[in-house]
């Protein structure tokens, strides 16, 4: 044992051997500090072994071990040398991404006193009582338990329509597993969305059982709980996706809940998908997993059909005062709508309005219009440095990319023709607040989106004022279908989903399915029955038929029929090589090359390079390359001597990375 093994932050897909006298076995997985490239870096040891191939006058010695915090386990370091090989990223750069920022720094960890932080006024919204579980909910904590007392792997997809009573079932299992001295893993995809559920687990458990783990705790409060991580439990931690990469002893069950979201797929660096690794996660840990959603992903209920995922669903409100939403679809044909939205959509607005209630009303865009046009030559306002249209701020006069950040102040004449009569195309929602305003003097207008959802509690805030009947009307992104404890409403309107039926992106349908089946599930409460209008020009198309029918897994199914006929994920697995610069030539050089410098055998398929959906962002030209294969070992067993090649490959003036699962090819 004469030399370490150490993981850097290098994106090189290899260790660093270093000499060290007083290693200990027990040392595995510690935290060190060593010289590379001149500088003194963090390092963690991650093997040993008594050989080295770098020449003995090259060696040196580590100048610091640092014992102050605990090692990082032996399973987990396994877990993410998985995740190294499967999204075929340096583990050097897997092992450091893992660790809390606060820890990633080549100095001892100083615990430092903590101000004790604002105790949270305790959540005032209703649903904190304990049922009774109803006999669906019974049964199906029986079927999941028979896989906790055994610790036995397997993976449980429950599809429940929003109100359910899917927490209940985590909580109720949650239970079993802490009184068996074991913790419990609960994914969610994003904190800010999630209040009540976490405040139902805190009332619950109790303070002193939760630990959370997400990028929004401050820095040393971030390191304290992955610390406590790693202290003797039982507990429940309540994490975001970074959770799934962190030190999790004594797993004895794990939930994700809304498996379907998207954010549980890191979309820069480390492109892996939290669920995905979740139930890698569970296998090591030989406990079971639950996968909740009320519009479950594709690729769920894909594993679902070949058996390898057990399916359950829950059908049915669990408060027996709530009923079902009933699903209107207003054809714009016959409605046409002005400003966003149609004669019947405002009348039913109106009538909420007028009977105290609430509603919301959803729509794809934020800001006041997708673009500005002129009316005499069709000149649309587009980004210089993008390849994206100027959306239309009109609070703040500006002009802003969506993409870059960009912003310019409203022209006040077409720079091409010179017409002053230039005219917002399309709606976004500014335009409907706007809008709704006008038709509705007195009505109290709320506008959630990310340019008013910027700070850590707006979302919070926007629920207290909607629990406390300050707000008539909610005007929104998809934030709100994403909000997943959203007080139930009731009326929704959804302006304008059509776009993504005609969508090139494959994934559209799916997506728009599973957003209206959540905006519809925030209708309606406890002895109103819920109304949601949706306003399309496309009534007969079987998704909205779908809607109406309220049943997503019928659409569900026909749509992962569609993705086999044409060979696409689930069906298939795809990874993307993506490529982008300020030079154009040099970024489709790099892929060309790529294209070639590795045959793929029968089996694999190398498209040929193309231009990203967003073609450039910020001056910067984005291409990407599509590998695609049936089998996934297959495709793996190629992919990494194709990335070792790629690392040769002359790449100056240009970043590349590759997504293994791409969620948006
Ligand atoms: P989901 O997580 O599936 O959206 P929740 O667990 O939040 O559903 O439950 C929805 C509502 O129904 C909550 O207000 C909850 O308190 C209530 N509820 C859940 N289970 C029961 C039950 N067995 N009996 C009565 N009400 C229930
Ligand atoms: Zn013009
Ligand atoms: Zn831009």
């Amino acid at each position: 044992m004469k030399f370490l093994q150490v993981a850097l932050d290098v994106p090189l897909a290899r260790e660093f051997d270093y000499l060290c006298a007083d290693a200990q076995p027990e040392d595995l997985g510690q935290r060190v500090r060593v010289i590379f490239a001149n500088r003194p870096v963090l390092g963690v040891i991650v093997g040993f072994s008594d050989t080295s191939d770098v020449p003995a006058e090259r060696l040196r010695a580590v100048e610091a071990v640092l014992r102050e915090t605990p090692p990082m386990p032996a399973d987990c370091l396994q877990f993410l040398r998985f995740c190294a090989r499967y999204y075929h990223y340096p583990f050097g750069q897997v092992v450091l991404q893992s660790l809390p920022p606060g820890l990633r720094r080549p100095v001892a960890w100083q615990p430092r006193k903590v101000r004790k932080v604002r105790a949270r006024k305790p959540d005032d919204s209703p649903g904190h009582a304990v049922h009774a579980l109803n006999p669906p909910q019974q049964a199906l904590v029986d079927a999941i338990s028979a896989d906790l007392a055994p610790q036995r792997f397997a993976v449980h997809l429950l599809q429940g329509i929003t109100g359910s009573g899917k927490t209940e079932v985590y909580l109720a299992l949650a239970a079993q597993v802490l009184a068996a001295g074991r913790n419990v893993l609960l994914l969610v995809p994003e904190i800010n969305l999630t209040p009540q559920l976490v405040a139902r687990v805190r009332a619950h458990f109790g303070e002193a059982e939760v630990i959370d783990l997400h990028s929004q705790l401050a820095g040393v409060a971030r390191v304290r709980n992955w610390l406590a991580l790693q202290q003797p439990g039982p507990r429940i931690i309540i994490g975001t996706r970074l959770a799934i990469l962190c030190p999790l002893p004594d797993l004895g069950l794990i939930v994700v809940d809304e498996e379907h979201d998207t954010s549980y797929k890191q979309q820069e660096g480390l492109r892996y998908s939290a669920r995905d690794m979740a139930v890698v996660r569970a296998r090591n840990a030989a406990c079971p997993i639950v996968l909740g959603s009320a519009t479950p992903s594709l690729e769920s209920l894909l594993q679902a059909r070949r058996g390898r995922y057990q399916l359950h669903r829950l059908e049915v409100r669990a408060d027996p005062r709530a009923r079902p939403p009933q699903i209107e679809l207003l054809d714009l044909r016959a409605w046409p709508a002005r400003d966003g939205l149609s004669d019947p959509a405002l009348a039913t607005l109106r009538d909420s309005l007028s009977k105290g209630q609430q509603s919301l009303v959803f729509i794809n865009r934020r800001g006041f219009a997708p673009t500005l046009w002129c009316a005499s030559c069709a000149w649309m306002a587009a980004c210089p440095r993008c390849s994206g249209r100027l959306v239309l701020h009109l609070r703040a006069r500006q002009a802003r990319c969506h993409l870059c950040g960009l912003q310019q102040s409203v022209p006040r004449n077409c720079p091409n023709c010179g017409n002053a009569d230039l005219r917002p195309a399309g709606e976004g929602t500014q335009r409907l607040e706007a809008a709704l305003s006008l038709a509705l003097p007195g009505a109290r207008i709320l506008r959630v989106d990310a340019d008013t959802m910027g700070g850590r509690d707006s979302f919070a805030d926007l629920r207290t004022q909607m629990l406390a009947g300050e707000v008539d009307i909610a005007v929104g992104t998809q934030m709100l279908s994403k909000g997943h404890d959203f007080p139930a409403i009731a009326c929704v309107v959804v302006v304008n989903p059509d776009a993504a039926l005609f969508s090139a992106d494959f994934r559209a349908a799916e997506r728009m399915l599973a957003q209206l089946f959540q905006v519809a599930g925030r209708a309606g409460r406890a002895g109103v029955a819920g109304r949601v209008l949706v306003q399309t020009a496309h009534p007969a198309h079987p998704l909205f038929q779908a809607l109406t029918r309220q049943d997503y897994a019928g659409y569900a199914d026909v749509l992962l029929d569609e993705r086999r006929l044409c060979g696409l994920p689930p069906e298939t697995h795809q990874a993307v090589l993506h490529a982008s610069g300020i030079q154009e030539a040099r970024v489709q050089a790099f892929l060309d090359s790529a294209r070639q410098v590795l045959a793929p055998p029968p089996g694999i398929e190398v498209f040929d390079p193309v231009p990203a959906p967003i073609a450039r962002i910020a001056n910067k030209y984005r291409w990407q390359l599509l590998v695609e294969a049936k089998d996934r070992s297959l495709l793996h067993g190629w992919l990494t001597p194709w990335m070792t090649l790629l690392r040769g490959l002359p790449a100056s003036g240009l970043n590349w990375v590759l997504d293994v699962d791409p969620q948006d090819v």
